[in-house]
């Protein structure tokens, strides 16, 4: 799970940016208007948190903007602006969520996880394949039974293929969706992070399709 984090004050960003990598998302932050627009013009992102006072464009001129291109990542607005007439004006424009600051940060994470759950068409929460299970709300991996302690890194590579079975990944795709905006496609970070999962999973579980990428295969059970 990906999310973009646009919110010009630096202490909060990094407290929400800390926080939301300590539960296992990836987080692109950045601390401009207009520098988060042009990063959720070009990547592949779940979710985008987003500030209202910003330097470049204002949250509502990026949700504006967002929307004018088609992009239709959820958004879920963070700000001080706390008059209804604020909140209203966010929702209307396209924001699925508007949370006042200060706010606890429990009840962030509890709303970023309804709103990714509800842009997420597939909704589950629990898969099985080919003996591996993964639960997406407690973060917990084992396979035949066995728990398995994953990085955060490599729980979102596997939950990408899991949650892509039977269908082949590419590295493009990957890196999109699992790594941040700066990532070196020249590095073989990929194949590093893929080899230290198959080493905690059983061996036989992901496999490659030499030259285009990766899979796991098998009939997924949802729940
Ligand atoms: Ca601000």
């Amino acid at each position: 799970m990906k999310i973009l984090l646009i919110e010009d004050e630096q202490r909060l960003n990094m407290f929400i940016k800390n926080g939301l990598e300590q539960n296992g998302y990836i987080v692109d932050s950045c601390l401009h208007g207009s520098e988060g627009m042009e990063w959720a013009a070009t990547c592949h992102y779940d979710l985008i948190v987003l500030d209202i006072m910003l330097p470049g464009q204002s949250g509502f001129d990026v949700l504006h903007n967002l929307r004018q291109f088609s992009i239709k990542t959820p958004v879920i607005i963070i700000s001080a602006l706390s008059n209804s007439e604020h909140v209203i004006k966010g929702l209307d424009a396209g924001a699925m969520d508007y949370i006042k600051k200060p706010f606890d940060f429990g009840e962030f994470l509890a709303r970023v996880r309804a709103v990714t759950r509800k842009g997420d068409p597939r909704s589950f929460t629990k898969y099985k394949v080919q003996g591996l299970e993964l639960d997406l709300l407690t973060r917990k991996v084992s396979v035949d039974g066995q728990s398995v302690e994953l990085t955060k890194r490599e729980f979102a590579l596997l939950e990408l293929l899991v949650t892509n079975c039977n269908r082949v990944l590419t590295k493009t795709e990957i890196s999109e969706k699992i790594w941040e905006v700066n990532f070196d496609m020249g590095s073989n970070v990929i194949e590093v992070h893929l080899s230290q999962l198959r080493k905690k999973l059983r061996d036989d579980i992901i496999h490659t399709k030499v030259g285009i990428g990766y899979y796991i295969e098998g009939d997924l059970q949802k729940q």
